[in-house]
């Protein structure tokens, strides 16, 4: 008889509030020792799979999350790759957008599920929702197909929902629905029954091996537009030295001022080689620059269109292909390919 294996998954613990417990002096939550964490839920026993875990040596806060934690996250999953079939990353709600759409650029070809979740309450605490967001992101982790792992991107597991990682934001500090994929469909519903938007997966270049890029340039920054938004903030901000790349959140389609302190501003950022990427405030829509007179002039300047990507993806992207090297003549079109199926 041909006994099947059960899956392997890695849980790999970063910090958050899902391992907090309450200091006794100041009454604030901080991060606490991961193995007594997992000894507090006999359920993982249960599942069908194999469970071993690694913890971040000084587990953090997300507010606390950089770059170098990243590609410490993706060293980790790198030397584990083999050995396992799934990876689930425990990680404050924070900053989980920007972690698990850094990652998802920083694994080309993946062809095994890295699962970001976490929890707004402590595992400890008695109305807890980690423990169902823990279980079944370990659950989506261990699917398998044809006895390959189903799932072959980053993704994030929060609230009976599977999104695509670099699709989402933190719109909620209260409610357990604390993400939203606004621009694109959730991969899995977990109700009675887990429901697989089968149609909406990455597909996997099964042929391609695996590539880590753990270098991230963050000679970058992100800039809001709003009525009243200051000259001399923007021109300093262009002084910056080293600035390699811009975020601009501009309004509705992708429009902005058409004073013309606003467009020498971009004018001077384009000729000394700053890339400029053009995202919307809105949460919900796409930037199409052309669409009003309040864009043409950025779209013949040549800003990057970020389409209907996020801030958190856009400001990763623009992070890996800095960190690439990305020639400038290729720099555009690059940013406005999707990748790993962060835009349209
Ligand atoms: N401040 C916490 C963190 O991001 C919040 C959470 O875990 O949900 O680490």
């Amino acid at each position: 008889m041909h006994l099947h294996s059960r899956p392997k998954i890695l849980l790999i613990y970063t910090g958050g509030t899902i391992g907090m417990r309450k200091d006794f002096e100041t009454g604030a939550l901080k991060a606490f020792n991961f193995s007594k964490l997992l000894d507090s839920i006999p359920e993982l026993q249960l599942l069908d799979c194999e469970i071993d875990a690694f913890s971040f040596e000084n587990p953090i806060d997300s507010s606390n999350m950089n770059p170098e934690h990243w590609a410490e996250m993706a060293r980790t999953i790198e030397n584990n790759y083999e050995k396992f079939d799934g990876f689930v990353v425990l990680h404050g709600s924070d900053t989980m957008s920007y972690s698990a759409s850094a990652l998802s650029f920083m694994f080309e070809n993946l062809s095994k599920p890295i699962i970001f979740t976490g929890s707004q309450l402590p595992i400890g605490d008695l109305r807890t929702d980690a423990k169902e967001n823990l279980i079944t992101a370990i659950q989506i982790a261990s699917l398998q197909e044809n006895g390959r792992p189903l799932i072959k991107e980053v993704c994030l597991y929060f609230e009976y929902k599977l999104y695509r990682g670099n699709r989402t934001t933190k719109i909620n500090a209260e409610h357990f629905r604390a993400f939203i994929s606004p621009n694109y469909p959730f991969l899995v519903e977990s109700g009675v029954h887990l429901t697989i938007n089968s149609e909406l997966l990455l597909p996997a270049n099964e042929e391609a091996s695996l590539k880590v890029h753990t270098h991230l340039d963050s000679n970058t920054a992100i800039i809001k537009m709003f009525p009243g938004i200051n000259e001399k903030v923007l021109t300093a901000i262009l002084n910056v030295e080293g600035l390699k790349g811009v975020v601009l959140e501009t309004y509705g389609a992708g429009n902005a001022p058409t004073e013309e302190w606003f467009l020498k501003f971009l004018q001077d950022g384009i000729s000394r080689g700053l890339h400029i990427v053009n995202v919307t405030q809105c949460a919900i829509g796409s930037v199409s620059m052309g669409h009003y007179e309040t864009s043409t002039t950025m779209k013949n300047l040549g800003i990057i269109s970020g389409k209907d990507i996020t801030t958190e993806a856009a400001i990763t992207k623009l992070m890996y292909l800095l960190g690439q090297n990305t020639p400038q003549e290729d720099f555009k079109n690059v940013f406005e390919t999707s990748l790993r199926g962060e835009m349209q």
